[in-house]
């Protein structure tokens, strides 16, 4: 059965929830989105046609602070999906114990049938028609599937134009030039990293990092910068796969020349990877989940890991670089299998721990240096590590579930702390 990706977050909720054994007050009050919006953005083509766009923001929880969370490019981006992953952020703001609460935005198009100027109107559009629901204490966007640094700077560029004020920390993910971060680029992939080492390190799997087989689904912004750290760590990149298809060298993927081959690609894809660096193509991408690895690194979409594939995954490790890339189906499968996984919530939760030091920056105007964003976010992303073990082994769950309880309970003292106004 397919289910929808909300319809997985609420499982992943109440299963937490009961063992919480949450009153429904409690429940009810951080459970379901608060707020969801949908608009229809008119945007004007280079052949000087109108074109109407659907875009959606959600903003799950605004209880520990601002709503937090990306705005995808995507043709599959549907409130359902926009939901689930407001949702997420909520719960992935909690666990790293960073003062947001969750959102999530998204508009219904593949940005590469459109030009740069088209791109550019769209994301004006979509901000503009959005103002009044963002803002540095409101709600505070970032890049996600297909967005990035520039877009995000087009964002900042709206707003500010629209209010007659600089104002860049209404949206984080910013260029550097821009009163961005540094670090913020490989933030996500780096605290993904931080996640593997303790993970391999920890008395339940004692594995060395060194030369341990890693494959890896997507290899965007989080894939291709998780597998260029990993690497430099001593991990064998034995995988790679986007959407032009599935390469493998069992002697490991050269990362620097992977990486500068996507980048300088016109598709931007890996499209011929395999005749450049002498690597093996398949071309069904979603095979490489079931490769013979250490540590499988879903970086891509939602629900690749289903009841379907879960029985002949081998990997020892997964790391949730994407978003509720595994089904709870598939997490029983794994879970009676003894794989371990780093869920999304904490594993891919490094891109808004820098997005919150952006922020951070932003509002006092004074600026770090790459070392310094670096040791907050291994700081950060360690501690929460350890919280969610230790919670694991306290109510004996997986550390999807203890994740879930880590965030929950953060989010519920929040709720009861501040009460209910009017
Ligand atoms: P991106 O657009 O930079 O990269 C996505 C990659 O996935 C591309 O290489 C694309 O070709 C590939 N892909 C898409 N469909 C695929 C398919 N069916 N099979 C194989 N590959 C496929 O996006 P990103 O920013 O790297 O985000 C990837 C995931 O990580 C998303 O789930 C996103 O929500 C999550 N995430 C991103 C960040 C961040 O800071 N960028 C932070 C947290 C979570």
């Amino acid at each position: 059965m397919n289910m929808s990706a909300f319809t997985i977050a609420m499982r992943q909720f109440d299963e937490a929830a009961k063992i919480l054994n949450l009153t429904g007050n409690q429940v009810v009050m951080i459970k379901e989105p608060r707020r969801v919006t949908e608009v229809n953005l008119p945007v004007r083509m280079d052949d000087g046609s109108i074109r109407i766009f659907k875009g959606y923001r959600c903003q799950h929880s605004t209880v520990r602070g601002p709503a937090k969370g990306g705005i995808r490019f995507h043709p599959d981006v549907n409130a359902d999906e926009i939901k689930a992953l407001a949702f997420w952020m909520t719960y992935k703001c909690a666990v790293v114990n960073v003062p947001f609460g969750g959102g999530k935005g998204g508009v219904v198009v593949d940005p590469s049938t459109l030009s740069v100027n088209e791109l550019e109107r769209l994301a004006r559009r979509y901000f503009a028609e959005m103002a009044d629901l963002f803002g540095p204490n409101q709600d505070v966007p970032a890049p996600d599937v297909n967005t990035n640094p520039q877009i995000m700077g087009w964002m900042m560029d709206t707003y500010s134009m629209h209010f007659k004020q600089f104002i860049p920390d209404v949206i984080t993910g910013k260029p550097l030039e821009l009163n961005g971060s540094q670090g913020r680029n490989k933030s996500t992939s780096l605290g993904l990293a931080f996640c593997v080492r303790e993970m391999v390190n920890h008395e339940h799997v004692k594995m060395p990092l060194k030369g341990a087989r890693v494959a890896i689904q997507g290899f965007g912004n989080v894939g291709s910068n998780a597998g260029g750290i990993l690497e430099s760590m001593g991990a064998r990149i034995v995988a790679i796969c986007d959407v032009s298809g599935g390469y493998r060298r069992t002697d490991g993927i050269p990362m620097k020349q992977a990486i500068e081959y996507g980048r300088n690609h016109p598709s931007k894809t890996l499209k011929g990877v395999d005749k450049a660096l002498g690597l093996t193509r398949y071309d069904d991408p979603k095979q490489l989940l079931e490769e013979d690895v250490d540590i499988l690194i879903p970086a891509a979409l939602e629900a690749q890991i289903t009841e379907e594939n879960a029985g002949r995954i081998r990997a020892k490790i997964i790391a949730e670089g994407a978003n509720g890339p595994t089904t709870p189906e598939a997490d029983v499968i794994l879970r009676k299998k003894g794989v371990h996984i780093i869920p999304d919530i904490l594993a891919n939760a490094g891109g808004v721990t820098v997005s919150y030091l952006e922020w951070v920056q932003n509002r006092t105007g004074y600026y770090w240096t790459e070392e310094r964003v670096n040791e907050d976010l291994e700081r950060i992303l360690v501690h929460a590590f350890n919280d969610v073990m230790s919670t694991a082994t306290e109510y004996k769950v997986a550390m999807r579930t203890a994740a879930f309880i880590v965030g929950i309970t953060r989010v519920v003292k929040a709720s009861e702390m501040r009460g209910l106004y009017a």
